[in-house]
């Protein structure tokens, strides 16, 4: 007898392979897949790095390092440049001198081949990159490989081939690069989101500042080299690496023109009062906790990889993240059986393997935060169910979670969690769902899961967010806008919406 499916090999929980029994061969406690580790051969990590500013590395003034760290093991990866006010000043100098010397002049199709080159560079030190990614982050190096860095490349070439058309994206008008750009990033996707900043910007012939999330700061150096042997001219684009006064001080810097952030609702609202009246352009891409809703004529099994791909995709570590599932009461009971069966199935553990579905929490005090929600909802009156699986013994893991009985007005119905932490809620009509759906102070996205067109034309325009999936959800492309509604912040970052925020229209 053949057997269609993957051969698992059974494995006990301290990791030791027991002998087998062919009529088992079935997900089940205590069976796992044989480790498929991806290698770290090709990978150099430096014991210590600089800064990059002026298109050279550099000290420190200050002379003071922080550790990044594997979350996955808790061991030290590097030690990196914790870059004070006097560092930003430095680079922001850098990006006027650039700005103002070579890329605000030089012919856009010249900019654009700087670009590709990145772009190029990207998909040949792809392998690379994903395995940095996934040590110093903790994502699933599927993830890391699959999606992160593909993803980054693309925005680069994206952007890359705008550069010498924006005549044709603004028609009739004439877009003047803003200047120097503060670029501030956060940990969840970390070379994604300098690409979702650097291309853009370069790309209208801005220059630029990045400072990259303090846990994730790896593949943002290692962007640096490749910048440097594109051989972009010296200043283009520097990064600062730094904790969140370095942040701030690229926000206070007199001679910045634009700051395009992503991060937390709460560090925006601070970045809003701290620029309100400077004349500084932003724009501001903040928190979530977006409603996936089903309907009782979706195909229910689809669904159910829809709602493990929207929550427990990268540890739940997404602004976007569905993590809150409305189900239309008929089908619930379906639903929530065949999502904790699936549950019981998903691998929590080592980044590196290619097994992995869900890898770290990217740090200890993010761990912290999700398990404060999890004591919390079970304190509000919840259901909490969390898959049985084996997590390792050193680094910060979280098994998936969803909670049944919440109501609208919990607070981990309300609150963003950035976990792996699913609320669930029923709804009867259509009216019902569009109207839970929309009772959060956030607004970036969501999704619908239904057989007619019909409801998803009346689900989208009703539902207020920036980006609604149909019928699929947490996917990305660099030709499509990004950007939330509400407290999800302001602007847009993708597509041609996203040359918008690095240019003024003259007539
Ligand atoms: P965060 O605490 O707001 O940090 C984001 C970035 O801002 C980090 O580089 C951080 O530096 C820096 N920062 C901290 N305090 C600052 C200050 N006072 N002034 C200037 N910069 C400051 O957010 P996070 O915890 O890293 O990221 C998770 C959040 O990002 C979630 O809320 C998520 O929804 C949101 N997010 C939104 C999008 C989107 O497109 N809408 C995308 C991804 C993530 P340190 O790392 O050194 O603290
Ligand atoms: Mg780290």
């Amino acid at each position: 007898m053949s057997i269609n499916r993957p051969i698992i090999f059974p494995k006990t929980n301290s990791g030791n392979f027991v002998s087998t029994e062919p009529n088992k061969l079935a997900f089940n406690d205590g069976w796992q897949y044989a480790p498929a580790p991806e290698s770290t051969d090709h990978v150099t990590i430096d014991q210590r790095y600089k800064l990059f500013i002026g298109g050279e590395f550099v000290a420190p003034e200050a002379g003071r390092h922080f550790e990044t760290i594997n979350p996955a093991t808790e061991e030290q990866l590097s030690s990196v440049a914790l870059a004070g006010e006097a560092d930003v000043d430095r680079a922001v100098k850098a990006a006027r001198k650039a700005y103002n010397g070579v890329w605000s002049k030089m012919p856009a199709s010249e900019r654009s081949k700087y670009i590709y080159r990145i772009a190029r560079i990207l998909q040949e030190r792809a392998r690379e990159f994903a395995v940095i990614e996934s040590l110093d982050g903790g994502k699933p190096i599927r993830e890391s490989r699959d999606i992160d860095i593909p993803l980054a490349a693309a925005h680069f070439f994206y952007y890359a081939g705008w550069a010498d058309k924006l005549e044709y994206a603004f028609p009739g008008r004439h877009a003047v690069p803003l200047g120097v750009a503060g670029q501030i990033i956060p940990w969840n996707f970390p070379l994604l989101m300098c690409a979702w900043k650097i291309a853009p910007a370069l790309a209208c012939g801005n220059t630029v500042v990045l400072k990259p999330a303090e846990t994730t700061p790896l593949t943002a150096m290692k962007l640096a080299e490749v910048i440097r042997d594109a051989g972009l001219p010296p200043g283009v684009v520097n990064i600062v690496t730094g904790a969140g006064e370095t942040g701030a001080a690229i926000v206070n810097h007199p001679d910045i023109d634009k700051i395009a952030f992503t991060g937390s609702t709460e560090v925006g609202r601070i970045i809003q009062k701290a620029i309100a009246g400077t004349g500084k352009r932003y724009t501001l891409e903040l928190g979530g906790k977006a409603a996936n809703i089903i309907f009782a004529d979706a195909a229910i099994d689809e669904a159910v990889e829809g709602i493990v791909n929207g929550i427990f995709f990268n540890q739940g570590h997404v602004c976007c993240a569905g993590s809150r599932l409305f189900v239309q009461e008929s089908v619930a009971d379906e639903v929530i059986r065949k999502l904790r069966d699936r549950m019981e199935t998903l691998i929590v553990g080592d980044p590196l393997d290619k097994n992995t579905d869900i890898g770290a929490i990217n740090s200890a005090s993010q761990l912290e935060t999700i398990e404060s929600y999890l004591k919390l909802g079970q304190e509000e009156g919840a259901q909490m169910y969390q898959s049985s699986c084996a997590v390792p013994d050193r680094g910060y893991w979280c098994r998936p979670t969803i909670f049944t009985g919440v109501s609208q007005s919990n607070r981990i119905v309300q609150e963003e969690i950035f976990g792996p932490v699913l609320a669930i809620q029923t709804f009867r009509t259509l009216e019902e769902g569009l109207s839970k759906a929309n009772n959060t102070p956030y607004g970036l996205s969501g999704g619908i899961w239904t057989d007619k067109g019909a409801k998803i034309f009346k689900m989208t325009q009703g539902i207020r967010a920036g980006v609604i999936w149909a019928n699929t959800f947490n996917k990305f492309d660099p030709t499509s806008p990004f950007g939330g509604y509400k407290e999800s912040g302001f602007g847009r970052e993708g597509g041609l919406h996203g040359l918008g925020a690095y240019v003024r229209l003259e007539a």
